[in-house]
């Protein structure tokens, strides 16, 4: 396992519910903090350690010696003046790392500019990608890298099966990585390499690339 990190989750919610739980269940230890008794209720025996508080009072996150926390999650979501003031603090407090939620793209950039290391928009990024794997049916899984690179892996259809790795390459400015078939792994394939039906194949790109590729392909 990771190196076992002290991690405090503001908001519990559906979201920040999730992320504490699955956290403590990872081994990390995790305060939970929220407003509400009922959402610290429910969760008390589940994460580290839950507490009833309101972070827009100044002295809250203090109190709970905040500034001694590897990493802080602001979940709150619907009240912006509670992110806001909870994403400051943090990092005022020396916080490093300071992931928050964003409901919109004005949150998004005001939290950024508060110093948050990361701003997530759970159903922005989800309808991203949700609408990225129907654009592309083939596409069986993506990690973004940022300034539009993405890794993914596709199964080859029986369309590309006899495609060798060389005919992909040359359609669009693309790296294989790996190929898989059944058991075998082969890493960085020769562009002979011909295509089966079915094998999985792993590879990185420009998003536009990508796109040339599968307009080649399909
Ligand atoms: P979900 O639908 O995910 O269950 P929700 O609709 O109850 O969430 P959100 O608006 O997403 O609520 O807020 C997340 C949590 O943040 C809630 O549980 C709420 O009680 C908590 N919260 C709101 N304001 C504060 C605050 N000032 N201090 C601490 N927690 C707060
Ligand atoms: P990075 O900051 O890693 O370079 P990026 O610039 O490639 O990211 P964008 O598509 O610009 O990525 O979006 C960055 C983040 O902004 C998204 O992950 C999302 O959380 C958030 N975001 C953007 N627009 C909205 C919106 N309308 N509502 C909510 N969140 C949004």
């Amino acid at each position: 396992m990771i190196e076992r990190q002290q991690v405090i989750v503001i908001g519990l919610g559906v979201f920040g519910a999730t992320i504490a739980t699955e956290l403590t269940r990872l081994g990390h230890d995790v305060l939970g903090i929220d407003i509400s008794d009922q959402k610290v209720d429910r969760l008390a025996e589940q994460i580290t350690h839950a507490v009833i508080a309101d972070v827009t009072d100044a002295a809250t996150l203090e109190e709970l010696n905040a500034g001694d926390y590897d990493m802080a999650v602001v979940a709150i979501g619907r009240n912006v003046e509670a992110t806001i003031l909870a994403t400051m603090q943090l990092r005022e407090l020396g916080v490093e790392k300071v992931w928050a939620k964003a409901l919109t793209n004005q949150h998004h950039n005001i939290l950024t500019k508060l110093g948050a290391t990361r701003v997530i928009g759970p159903e922005f990024e989800m309808g991203m990608r949700v609408a990225q794997e129907l654009n592309y049916l083939m596409v069986n899984n993506y990690i973004s890298l940022g300034n539009d690179e993405f890794v993914v892996e596709v199964i080859v259809s029986e369309r590309l099966s006899g495609t060798t790795i060389g005919e992909l390459t040359e359609s669009a400015e693309i790296s294989i990585l790996v190929v898989k078939r059944d058991r075998d792994i082969s890493k960085d394939p020769g562009s002979s390499y011909p295509l089966r039906t079915g094998d999985q194949l792993v590879m990185s790109g420009a998003l536009s690339e990508l796109r040339k590729l599968a307009n080649h392909i399909l």
